[in-house]
């Protein structure tokens, strides 16, 4: 499979009111994401992944590091991308609210970039309208209606259908369910994916849920104060996580049956709040929660290590020198 976006040492640094002092929202990440792939990119609330989708998609400039869409190098343009570029890498926000323009009809909310990128007028124009309602599910009328006249589920299957109006390869979806009531996440899903499979879309999905994660990706990143503490296959990190904040977040899942508790890792308890992204901890940043963290822990920062084709941990417990590293029992 074709590697459709490659992410190199990406940095997103934010100046604080304090001279010389950043918020480093995003730390020098490295993926890949595969034609057709359900990448998640998961973490708590500030971890950084909703930086990372706003500085591939452009609305950041990146501060270091590179972003590759399909070979070509888009680190340093961003507000000025391609008119192509643009069609082709899209975003779904997570509240519909917000994101639909409340004075401008569905029509002309679809029929926007129908308009830039494909140059449809008349009624070719309202037919492909039409069609990208239909793609969503939703029916021809509403092409009169404004947000306002429609509810939370709906408004997001509006979004999705302005996003894929124009035809695009690559989709973040962010947080596409979060905002919504749980009777309608379901069917937002369920469309998602019937329209990736349809259109062969690649998506990356920023999320919280790991139950998410579970039923719809293929790879999953787990992001920790800006970083990437451990990525792989989906289905090799739920059957065996190797980072400790990979086991805390996955043991934490709620589970309804004996068999799925079977599936959980050990329970791993965290000590502590996760620390200010202006102020992070040296060493491992996940020293100041971690129970089995040691004194390289505080010291050392654990570099990436390949555990199988595709699976990298970011762990002293899993260094090629551990041994030499620590001089400590493990
Ligand atoms: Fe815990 Fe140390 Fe691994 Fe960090 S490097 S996750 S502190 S064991």
């Amino acid at each position: 499979m074709s590697v459709i976006l490659r992410i190199r040492n990406l940095k997103k640094y934010f100046p604080t009111s304090k001279k010389g002092v950043f918020v480093k929202a995003v730390d020098g990440i490295d993926f890949d994401i595969y034609k057709e792939d359900v990448f998640a990119l998961v973490g708590e609330s500030g971890s950084g992944k909703s930086t990372t989708a706003y500085t591939v998609i452009g609305m950041y400039e990146a501060t270091e590091g590179k972003i590759e869409y399909k070979d070509l190098d888009i680190s340093r343009i961003h507000w000025k991308r391609p008119i192509q570029l643009k069609k082709n890498i899209q975003i779904v926000f997570q509240d519909p609210g917000t994101s639909l323009n409340p004075s401008k009809t569905v029509s002309q909310i679809i029929g926007a970039p129908l308009i830039i990128h494909k140059h449809l007028r008349g009624e070719k124009l309202r037919e492909a309208i039409i069609n990208a309602l239909n793609m969503v599910e939703l029916p021809s009328e509403y092409i009169y209606k404004l947000p306002r006249d429609i509810g939370g589920g709906e408004k997001q299957l509006v979004a999705i259908a302005r996003a894929l109006s124009a035809g695009p390869e690559f989709v973040i979806l962010d947080e596409p369910t979060s905002a919504l009531d749980v009777s309608i996440q379901a069917k937002i899903i369920r469309t998602l994916l019937k329209l990736k499979e349809e259109l062969g879309l690649t998506y990356m999905f920023i999320t919280h849920d790991l139950s998410l994660v579970r039923n719809i990706s293929n790879r999953v990143a787990i992001m920790y104060l800006g970083k990437i503490v451990e990525q792989g296959p989906t289905s090799q990190i739920f059957a065996e996580p190797s980072h400790p904040y990979t086991q805390m977040l996955l043991s934490s899942i709620p589970v309804v049956t004996k068999a799925e508790e079977a599936f959980k890792p050990k329970q791993v308890q965290s000590t502590g709040e996760i620390p200010s992204p202006v102020d992070v901890p040296p060493g491992c940043s996940f020293h100041t929660r971690c129970p089995l963290a040691w004194d390289t822990c505080r010291k050392i920062e654990p570099q990436p290590v390949e555990l199988q084709p595709g699976r990298i941990v970011k762990c002293h417990l899993y260094s090629k020198h551990k041994a030499t590293l620590s001089g400590a029992k493990l």
